[in-house]
């Protein structure tokens, strides 16, 4: 039985869940963003400019990028959402990304705390991420008090290269063992002041390459997240966990406690693990490449697996 997203028929489609453009706080305007990401064999990005009242680093719209669009290449109307209230930033905001937010979608307003900002995302169909939980220092409660957010960044790139604070996996863990079911994303949060395109992005199997397609796709968890190698198939055969990607130097499985079972070597293609060891309500796969990458995928939970 091939685990999601590898159960899917369709094509994977390569994206950047994060960036900005000279709409908000961006180095380049957003034709060059999306010739960039062309260039770097991506299918979609989204330009998920700062969407707040601050005209220093954000902008009070949505920006409408589908002049950006054609067969090979789309845009998702995305922003960055922020809202007072959180600790440990200079400006006291919270930062969460929305990805296919309907063009009114309008910012917070000065009362309007993080889990309504989020709910009202969600209820504007979007698909919401807790952004780069380790590069805001955000405590245990907040995170809880967001969980109804769809993901997790598992990896922000630019926030990895510019302050070493690129992991979402403690945040990312601790919603799973408290019972929430976020998929994780891995992204750029691209601003090109730095060299931050690149470096992280999803893999999304989708009927289409088309936003409602791809927002659709990833609210089912049908992805993987990367920041160089590439996953091709998790199966499931009786109790063995079947991994097969690009070479890679470790492939690990972790659940909820600190035991993890993992495979070495110089070039695995493909492993096993035997989830009759392993008693946990969920599981997920990490490997890890000889450059230090890794590709993540998503939470997998036994109830649903068994169903
Ligand atoms: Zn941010
Ligand atoms: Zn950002």
């Amino acid at each position: 039985m091939h685990l999601p997203p590898f159960d899917k028929k369709t094509p994977f489609f390569r994206g950047n869940l994060h960036g900005h453009s000279t709409h908000s706080d961006g180095e380049l305007s957003p034709e060059r963003v999306a010739a960039t990401y062309r260039d770097l064999g991506y299918d979609f990005i989204c330009l998920s400019d700062h969407l707040w009242s601050d005209k220093r680093y954000s902008a009070p719209t949505v920006l409408d990028a589908s002049f950006l669009n054609d067969q090979d290449f789309i845009t998702i109307p995305s922003a960055e959402l922020h809202c007072h209230g959180k600790l440990y930033d200079q400006d006291n905001l919270w930062h969460i990304v929305a990805n296919g937010l309907p063009l009114d979608f309008t910012h917070a307003t000065a009362t309007e705390t993080a889990p309504e900002m989020v709910q009202r995302a969600i209820d504007a169909g979007a698909y919401v991420t807790i952004a780069h939980p380790e590069w805001c220092c955000m405590t245990s409660e907040e995170a809880l008090s967001v969980s109804h957010a769809h993901s997790v960044e598992i990896y922000n790139h630019s926030c990895a290269i510019g302050s070493m604070r690129g992991s979402g996996v403690t945040i990312a863990d601790l919603l799973l063992n408290n019972g929430k079911r976020p998929s994780f994303t891995a992204a750029d949060d691209s601003h090109f002041h730095t060299p931050d395109a690149g470096g992280g992005w999803v893999m999304v199997a989708a009927e289409r390459l088309e936003a409602g397609a791809l927002v659709t796709a990833l609210k089912a968890g049908d992805h993987y997240s990367s920041s160089g190698p590439i996953l091709h198939d998790i199966s499931l055969n009786g109790s063995q966990l079947d991994v097969k990607c690009s070479a890679s130097h470790s492939v690990s499985l972790v659940g909820p406690g600190h035991l993890a079972q993992s495979r070495h070597g110089p070039n695995i293609t493909s492993t096993q693990f035997d989830l009759s060891d392993v008693s946990s309500e969920w599981f997920r796969v990490t490997v890890r490449d000889s450059a230090g990458r890794h590709a993540w995928s998503n939470p997998y939970w036994r109830d649903v697996l068994q169903a």
